[in-house]
């Protein structure tokens, strides 16, 4: 076969937390990072919303957001790179699982599939109970179907989750 094949564009919604170093700061910079990826393009961002830490551990609040993409990369690629942007901000692999962190990158939905890689699992297990992951994906995707969870409106709220606020 001769001809250039024509690379299929995926949309992916990646989940963005920071709860040091300027955590609103932090997240604006990354978007333009997101954008930054090679074969990827940011074509929705949410607004911020700050949530109470989860897991335990005494910490700072966490501003979070959700982002939209469409990229060329391969699902395990795109986290790569979202590693690679975690790294860039300072993030320290072997940190704390749920511990502070400067920048963490979560892959929520890569197009329609279902990964359960021991090192990536998609749709990230988070979005059926974190309100900060659900509420901002919904914002900018409600009519998204999420793999073994439906359309993104139609998901309960965990009413066991503290209230997150939107700041902006
Ligand atoms: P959680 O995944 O529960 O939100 P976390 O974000 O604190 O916890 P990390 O320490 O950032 O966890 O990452 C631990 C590992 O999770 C990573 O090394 C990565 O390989 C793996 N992982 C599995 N699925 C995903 C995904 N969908 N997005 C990002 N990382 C993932
Ligand atoms: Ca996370
Ligand atoms: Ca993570």
């Amino acid at each position: 076969m001769t001809g250039k094949v024509m690379a299929h564009w995926y949309p992916a919604y990646v989940g963005l937390g920071s709860n040091l170093q300027g955590p609103a700061r932090q997240l604006e910079n990354t978007f333009d990072l997101l954008n930054a990826i090679p074969k990827t393009r940011l074509i929705r961002r949410s607004s911020l919303y700050r949530s109470a830490p989860f897991g335990g551990i005494e910490q700072p609040d966490f501003v979070n957001a959700v982002a939209a993409l469409l990229t060329q990369l391969s699902a395990m690629d795109l986290l790569k790179e979202l590693q690679r942007i975690e790294s860039l901000r300072g993030r320290e692999r072997g940190d704390p699982r749920w511990g502070p962190r400067v920048l963490d990158l979560d892959l929520l939905v890569y197009s329609d599939q279902k990964i359960a890689e021991p090192s990536l699992i998609v749709p990230h297990p988070g979005i059926g109970v974190r309100n900060f992951v659900l509420l901002p994906l919904a914002e900018i995707a409600a009519e998204l179907t999420v793999p073994g969870l439906g359309r993104c409106a139609s998901i309960d709220v965990n009413l066991a989750e503290p209230r997150i606020s939107r700041i902006g």
